[in-house]
């Protein structure tokens, strides 16, 4: 028997969790078996989330995404929010985050765990808060702690905990006068507790007893960055890689426990500075998976930051990055209707598809090659089954009609496309006539 699948890997018992990852992936399992316990794939798969579908999370992987889902003061219906969770899981996300912040929060976390395929994570800091419902600075550590066992009780496979802000990075933190300070929510919580109370932070304090709990029901640490930068300014800084040190030595505790490990990273970044930051993150966390929140390539696009998102995470995966959390255009200005989602999603997968043709993931540009054979041969109707969001190129389509069916309303006559075709199969082209 086996505790974790990364246990598993490192005495060579192959578990079905990484058959089905190896097939879907189209990889030896052997192969796939000594990433897990190198720890450079990660299989998030809690013994209690029975209807899980496996994922495995590495760069040497197809790029996973994560939608970040839940109830909120504002939107406290279970079934409407499992409707947008199930959406986003038809629209390709391998991974949901349950950030619910208001209600019975454990309710619609067992809920998904009893039904959702998709892997499932949590930030139990977030959820203590709503739990406890009293002061932040009367949440003992202990209270801390037993939000972790809890969730893990519940099936969730993986958590994002901030253990990397100790007294020593929150002092470099403190030191360093940041740009924007503290922009992580959970690692705004766990600092502000850290001052009301001068203790040291209980997840740093504690570690071993979350890696007990981690072990027991192989859940994946998601080693939390309170310290990503916030804006370009802050970007690469005496926080940002304090804390990322910090994390490397965590992740190497954790792995003597054989618990799973994945690394979050940034946050705003500036175009030229991922592909470095990726780079380092792969050397201090030993090639841990790490897992971005974009990088936000630029700070001036509320409305649009799912655009500066993507062009940050398909940078960041093409250089090292497996996961990416999507980033809807909502970001910092409202809770995302589905509209929002559906945006965020569809552009974290085409960021996610981009980095796996350029690090050569097997069969990734075969997608694009039929895609493109369709565009030759002017077949709409197979472009719009292959298109990554078929409804919006069928009714761009509809509403638009072109005078000639085998041209769009572009070019019209000029159709290029069109008109090479005729003039190749020896025929007249008819463009002004
Ligand atoms: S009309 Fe122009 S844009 Fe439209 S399919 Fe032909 S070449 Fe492409």
């Amino acid at each position: 028997m086996y505790t974790t699948q990364m246990d598993a890997a490192k005495h060579g018992i192959i578990t079905n969790e990484m058959r089905s990852v190896a097939e879907y992936e189209d990889i030896p399992v052997e192969k796939l078996s000594s990433l897990i316990a190198e720890g450079k794939v990660v299989i998030p798969a809690n013994k209690n989330h029975k209807c899980l579908k496996p994922y495995g999370i590495g760069n040497s992987l197809k790029t996973k995404i994560n939608v970040n889902l839940g109830t909120s003061k504002d939107c406290l219906n279970l079934d409407i929010e499992m409707k947008k969770v199930m959406a986003a899981v038809n629209m390709g996300a391998e991974s949901i985050m349950d950030l619910s912040s208001f209600g019975d929060t454990k309710k619609f976390r067992r809920k998904l765990t009893a039904e959702c395929p998709a892997i499932i994570g949590t930030v139990p800091i977030y959820d203590a808060v709503v739990y406890y419902n009293k002061a932040l600075k009367k949440i003992t550590s202990k209270e801390w702690i037993d939000i972790v066992r809890m969730h893990a009780e519940d099936g969730v496979d993986f958590m994002t905990i901030h253990c990397g802000i100790n007294r020593s990075t929150a002092k470099a933190f403190k030191q360093s006068k940041r740009h924007t300070n503290i922009v992580s929510r959970g690692g705004s919580i766990i600092f502000a507790w850290m001052e009301l109370t001068g203790n040291e932070n209980p997840f740093y304090e504690h570690f071993d007893e979350i890696l007990d709990i981690c072990r027991e029901y192989d859940v994946t640490l998601s080693l939390g960055d309170a310290c990503r930068p916030g804006s370009i300014a802050d970007s690469g800084d005496v926080s940002q890689i304090s804390e990322l040190v910090e994390l490397g030595r965590l992740t190497m505790r954790a792995w003597e426990k054989d618990v799973q490990v994945i690394i979050e990273g940034p946050g705003h970044m500036p175009l030229n500075e991922i592909k470095s930051n990726m780079e380092l993150q792969q050397t201090i966390c030993k090639g841990a998976p790490f897992y971005v929140l974009g990088p936000l390539v630029t700070d001036i696009a509320p409305g649009y930051d799912h655009i500066t998102a993507a062009i940050g995470g398909a940078v960041a995966a093409t250089y090292g990055a497996s996961f990416l959390c999507y980033v809807t255009p909502a970001e910092h200005l409202r809770l995302p209707t589905l509209d929002d989602v559906k945006d965020g999603i569809i552009a974290s997968k085409i960021a996610a598809h981009a980095a796996d043709i350029a690090k050569g993931i097997p069969h990734a540009k075969d997608w694009d090659y039929d895609m493109s054979q369709s565009r030759r041969e002017l077949d709409w109707d197979k472009q719009f089954d292959l298109a990554i969001d078929s409804e919006k190129a069928r009714r761009y389509r509809a509403e638009s009609k072109p005078e000639k069916e085998d041209t769009c309303t572009m070019c019209g006559k000029m159709c290029a496309v069109r008109n090479i075709n005729k003039i190749l199969r020896g025929e007249d082209v008819d463009i002004m006539d």
